[in-house]
């Protein structure tokens, strides 16, 4: 059962506007099924578009966010629930244990980071849930050729080609999540190449 989802992406506001809209489609999509999305809990890039429009759409918005950017007033004022936390290694962990699923919109390098450190534990079999890539335009194709070449060239195995699901379209993000079946927590035993 799907109830929570975390959404890594962009803090930017500078984007092109076809990524808020995307990010907007997400957002009321997730409050029609009656999802709640987990974020970083920012006001600003398509995590403030994410946020905002779940909210406006009726949905349930939980924000995580480490207290050195609630103390330069990061957080999204129309966020009601907060989880502050010590720092940027606590709140990635937080949004693993709050999510059932996670998704990569497009983003900079904090998004990669929450990507790919979701990977590496999902390879590790420490986190078991679908990870979807949300590759809007062929943002994410360089990343997604880096990830193939590693296991073309036996730096990863086949078999971890499975832990991450690349969607095209916005509309198919959920049934991807749904379609993905969860991961072996016996995966650290499949995680070294010998
Ligand atoms: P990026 O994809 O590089 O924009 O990074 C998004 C991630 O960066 C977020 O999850 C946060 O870790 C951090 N971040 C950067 N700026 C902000 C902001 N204004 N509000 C909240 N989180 C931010």
């Amino acid at each position: 059962m799907i109830n929570r989802i975390c959404v890594y992406c962009a803090s930017s506001n500078q984007v092109a506007s076809k990524y808020f809209d995307a990010a907007r489609t997400l957002g009321e999509m997730l409050a029609l099924e009656k999802i709640s999305v987990v974020y970083g809990g920012g006001a600003t890039g398509l995590m403030g578009e994410l946020a905002t429009s779940a909210l406006r759409a009726g949905g349930h918005v939980i924000g995580i966010m480490p207290d050195f950017m609630r103390e330069v007033e990061w957080a999204h004022r129309e966020v009601k629930e907060f989880l502050f936390v010590g720092d940027m290694h606590e709140r990635k962990k937080k949004f693993l244990e709050y999510s059932d699923a996670l998704v990569a919109l497009p983003g900079g390098c904090g998004t990669f980071e929450e990507l790919l450190e979701a990977i590496t534990l999902k390879r590790l079999g420490l986190f078991l849930k679908p990870i979807v890539i949300f590759n809007q335009d062929g943002y994410y194709n360089p990343l997604l050729e880096m990830l193939n070449r590693a296991v073309a060239e036996k730096f990863m195995g086949e078999n971890h080609k499975d832990i991450w699901k690349a969607v095209d379209r916005v509309e198919d993000i959920l049934p991807a999540i749904r379609e993905t079946p969860d991961w072996n927590a016996d995966a650290l035993h499949q995680a070294r190449l010998l």
